[in-house]
């Protein structure tokens, strides 16, 4: 009997083995891209008809290719870019494989038309179904110009398997922002039906995200920068407020490969914390540079996944990364001191006395927050690097003021910052001598809301629930640290509990007793205070403070928070100042300073928000009709 097995044809091969690199339209572009960006472009045209099923034209202007590499090209395993085979484990190219040019040229015809910098001429090849149809020299600039029309045109099932115009576009406009992305010195352009759908200079990252989300992203961009020993991060992350209701800002990129991971986007919307409002997906652009040889990145054809040796310690980097970030930069939302050099130019910070005390008082409000504050070195920096920012929120009006005393309400510049004095605000100010802080007098609305002006509007803040916000963070702290200040009280006075609360106390008495309480008991579910918390101090009924903070805990016992969250919780709760409570203009201030000295001054514990802030422009639309 004959023997059966026969050695497919090239052709078949190269159709089959197509099927795993060649899905849709967008993944021929991927492949072009890449190999433009390998190929060391520094200007990447693409050009696309009818969502890639008409053509798709990637031109760029990188070193180009000699008359034999530009045939060799189109065979299977043909790469410039690995040799041997441990060059696999330091992969820095994005191609490596050598299989896309090939499977392209098996299910499309393909033009190419390519010339070096030291070539004279260049070289045209038509391939069609993997059959050079011509090779000939031809005049073209440098670079390479690589066309392909009619995908899938030998393999009916998949043409017809293709999706409606509009959702190949989307792929391709996925794949080629990622790219677009990951390579901001890069010049891109990207036509669609002879319209011109992005124009991409060549600039820093921040550009092209600008470039890439639109204009408005400027003021949501948080800066990550981290390095260790083992890996590089950095990119930005998006300040919450501005998180959206669909994931798609949401980009992780490995030695600048696009890659998913969802252990990673775990990692990273986990630093958020309690920051995100429900079903709300942060903007992330991150970049880890890593060792290649610790990675595996030939997991999946279309290498979209990788695989770290130890996945754990990036999440954990990560994530404090992306902590650190928000840390740092939260003070004001709106706010972009990255991008405004002349303003700190024009507004030099001068460290005043009250802040400095601010410094003391909130130390205790620094470093609380469970994962960042665990031994991390730059708690204390990225502290006073809060109070500097709110530093230069308050300082710098004194300086605007002088040099535009006029509204400035210029035009679609909203990064500019602004400054608007009103009158009611200079009949609020106390009639102390403190010349500078006359204008900036916060003030009481409806004894629950304070508002004062900053640089880029105002500000509106909830009373109670930044107090809770303040008192948490330093009740953590102080459970942490095991450091208070107790208040001995000079009448002891006794609490009589129902018995279930009182085992409760019983339970709590150490923990409720470091955060400045002197407790003990005193016989069957009766305890003696002998004394309070300094700032609680003759401010409110202790009983009723005690018994307050059993009932927060309690209500809290379903959310599995730990014991010190937990209490911290229910003390600042039953602590904070609340509604309807006066507050002088001085006690004021040292609110808001106070809570833009904490780590997380955006929300109260139990999720509230603790201010809102609303700008110049905006409010000036509110007056047009
Ligand atoms: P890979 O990128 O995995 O090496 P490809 O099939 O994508 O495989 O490309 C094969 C080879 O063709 C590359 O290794 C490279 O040498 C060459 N090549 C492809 N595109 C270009 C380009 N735009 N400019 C210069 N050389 C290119
Ligand atoms: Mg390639």
């Amino acid at each position: 009997m004959a023997d059966l097995i026969q050695l497919l044809p090239d052709a078949i091969a190269n159709q089959i083995a197509a099927g795993e690199v060649i899905q849709r339209p967008a993944s021929a572009v991927k492949e072009l891209m890449e190999n433009a960006i390998d190929a060391g472009a520094t200007e990447l045209k693409l050009v696309i008809k009818d969502a890639g099923k008409g053509l798709i034209q990637v031109i760029d202007n990188g070193c180009g290719m000699s008359e034999t590499d530009a045939r060799m090209a189109f065979e299977r395993h043909a790469t410039s870019k690995i040799r041997a085979a441990q060059d696999l484990f330091a992969i820095r190219t994005m191609g490596f494989r050598g299989e896309a040019l090939a499977s392209i040229a098996a299910i499309a015809q393909v033009e190419i038309k390519t010339r070096r910098h030291s070539d004279e001429l260049g070289t045209r090849i038509l391939i069609e179904g993997s059959e050079v149809k011509t090779q000939e020299p031809c005049q073209c600039p440098q670079g390479t110009t690589i066309s392909i029309k009619n995908l899938f045109f030998n393999v009916p099932a998949r043409r017809n398997f293709l999706k409606s115009n509009p959702v190949e576009m989307r792929h391709i406009n996925d794949e080629f922002q990622r790219i677009a992305i990951a390579n901001s010195d890069i010049f891109f352009s990207l036509h669609h039906n002879n319209n011109e759908v992005f124009h991409l200079p060549a600039g820093k990252l921040r550009q092209r995200l600008i470039g890439v989300f639109g204009n408005p992203s400027n003021k949501k961009l948080v800066p990550v920068a981290e390095e260790t020993e083992v890996l590089r991060l950095n990119g930005y992350v998006g300040k919450p407020e501005f998180a959206k209701k669909t994931r798609g800002e949401q980009y992780f990129f490995v030695n600048n490969r696009y890659i998913k991971s969802n252990y990673l986007n775990h990692a990273v919307v986990s630093a958020y914390e309690e920051l995100l409002p429900n079903g709300t997906y942060p903007l992330y652009v991150i970049f880890i540079d890593i060792d290649p040889r610790r990675i595996d990145i030939n997991v999946h054809p279309t290498k979209q996944e990788i695989k770290f040796e130890d996945e754990r310690l990036v999440y954990n980097y990560l994530r404090v990364a992306v902590r650190h970030a928000l840390g740092q930069y939260n003070i004001m939302p709106s706010l972009d001191f990255e991008q405004d050099p002349t303003f700190s130019q024009s507004a030099p910070i001068r460290p005043r006395p009250q802040q400095e005390s601010t410094v003391n008082r909130t130390d205790a409000g620094g470093g609380s927050q469970k994962s960042a504050a665990s031994g991390n070195p730059d708690e204390t920096s990225r502290h006073s690097s809060n109070l500097r920012h709110w530093q230069d929120v308050y300082e710098g009006l004194d300086e605007f003021d002088t040099e535009s005393s006029a509204p400035a309400l210029t035009e679609g510049r909203n990064d500019e910052p602004l400054t608007l004095e009103s009158d009611w605000q200079e009949e609020q100010a106390p009639a102390s001598g403190e010349q500078p802080q006359k204008k900036k007098s916060p003030t009481q609305l409806h004894n629950n809301y304070i508002i004062t002006q900053i640089k880029s509007g105002l500000m509106l803040l909830d009373q109670q629930a930044a107090h809770e916000r303040i008192l948490y963070e330093q009740y953590l702290n102080v459970l942490a640290q095991q450091k208070s200040t107790t208040q001995k009280q000079l009448f002891p006075r006794t609490l009589s509990l129902p018995p279930a609360d009182a085992a409760l106390l019983k339970e709590l008495l150490e923990p409720v007793n470091q955060l400045g309480f002197d407790i003990q008991e005193f016989g069957a579910n009766t305890f003696v205070i002998n004394g309070v918390p300094a700032e609680l101090a003759g401010k409110q009924d202790d009983l009723q403070t005690i018994e307050s903070l059993l009932e927060q805990y309690k209500s809290n016992q379903e959310l599995n928070l730990g014991t010190h969250e937990n209490i911290a919780r229910a003390m600042a709760r039953s602590a904070a100042i609340k509604k309807g409570k006066v507050l002088e203009t001085n006690e004021m201030q040292t609110l808001i300073d106070q809570l833009f000295g904490c780590q997380i001054p955006y929300l109260s514990p139990s999720g509230r928000r603790c201010f809102i802030t609303m700008e110049l422009d905006e409010l000036a639309k509110r007056f047009e009709q």
